[in-house]
């Protein structure tokens, strides 16, 4: 039986390379997105098309919205069967400072980055824990670990990534399934379109190898957590960030 795993935004950046390793890995993929829809079904099509049929899915869900998250788990569920891996990565990033920050924005950050863990999380569980095996790696970020101004929302979202990884994990780990984080560092991806010239180059500077990550720096921590060589490792929180955080 082949394998099957979820990547929540997987239709650009970090997601899109997590998908794309998956799938090298030999996985079969659903590749989750909310907007980009024409760059979902490409990646999957494409795939398909290298004469391996029917192993990636384009999956449209918010995953802020539970309905939508049940409707995602349900639909892979009828074309695959149960999850093995469930990668957490759909995000959104605000840059404002604290003061301005409305119910509103805060609402958003929290409900995409934080419960659509939650949402995805519950889903896959009520696959994996019945056969006592699967593998979740959720994606924080570095900013989760230490903070980052005028990101409050952001941080705080991911600080509650990690505080739901590690107590998951050990809720979870009896039923043989891990439950592990990677906090990325800076990754160059649209998220950090907003950014300028200099304060890119001040990141870079800070970052102690000098450069920025790629979303296959991600997707390569992916692969490996995802992979029986991660059996013995949960509830783990895995700086993937060129040593800016230390
Ligand atoms: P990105 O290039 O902006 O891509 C975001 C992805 O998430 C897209 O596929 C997008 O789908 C999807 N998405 C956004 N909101 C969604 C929702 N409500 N439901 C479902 N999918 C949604 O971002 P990225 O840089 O690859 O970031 C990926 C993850 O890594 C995020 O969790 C981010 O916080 C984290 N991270 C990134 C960095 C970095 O420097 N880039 C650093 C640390 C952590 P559409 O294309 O359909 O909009």
């Amino acid at each position: 039986m082949i394998p099957v795993a979820v990547v929540t935004g997987a239709s650009r950046g970090i997601g899109r390379a997590i998908a794309l390793r998956l799938l090298e890995d030999g996985f079969c993929v659903a590749v989750n997105y909310i907007h980009s829809k024409e760059a979902a079904e490409q990646l999957a099509g494409d795939w398909n098309c290298q004469g391996k049929p029917n192993r990636a899915m384009a999956v449209q869900a918010d995953v802020s919205q539970k309905a939508q998250v049940e409707a995602l788990f349900e639909a892979v569920r009828r074309e695959w069967g149960d999850i093995s891996v469930l990668v957490n990565n759909a995000g959104i990033a605000q840059q404002k400072l604290f003061t301005d920050v409305t119910p509103e924005d805060w609402d958003r950050m929290i409900g995409v980055n934080l419960s659509g863990v939650f949402y995805a999380c519950q889903c896959a569980l009520r696959q994996m824990l019945p056969r006592h095996a699967g593998k979740i790696i959720n994606i924080s970020s570095m900013w989760g670990q230490v903070g980052a101004s005028c990101e409050v929302a952001y941080s705080a979202a991911k600080a509650g990534v990690i505080g739901l990884t590690k107590a998951l994990a050990k809720e979870v780990g009896p039923s043989h399934i891990t439950v592990n984080c990677i906090a990325p560092g800076v990754i160059a991806t649209d998220m950090n379109q907003a950014l300028d010239t200099e304060t890119l180059g001040l990141l870079r500077e800070e970052t102690p190898l000098g450069v920025l990550g790629t979303p296959e720096d991600i997707a390569q921590a992916v692969s490996f957590l995802a992979s029986p060589r991660a059996d013995f490792i949960t509830g783990q929180v895995w700086g993937v960030n060129g040593g800016m955080v230390i």
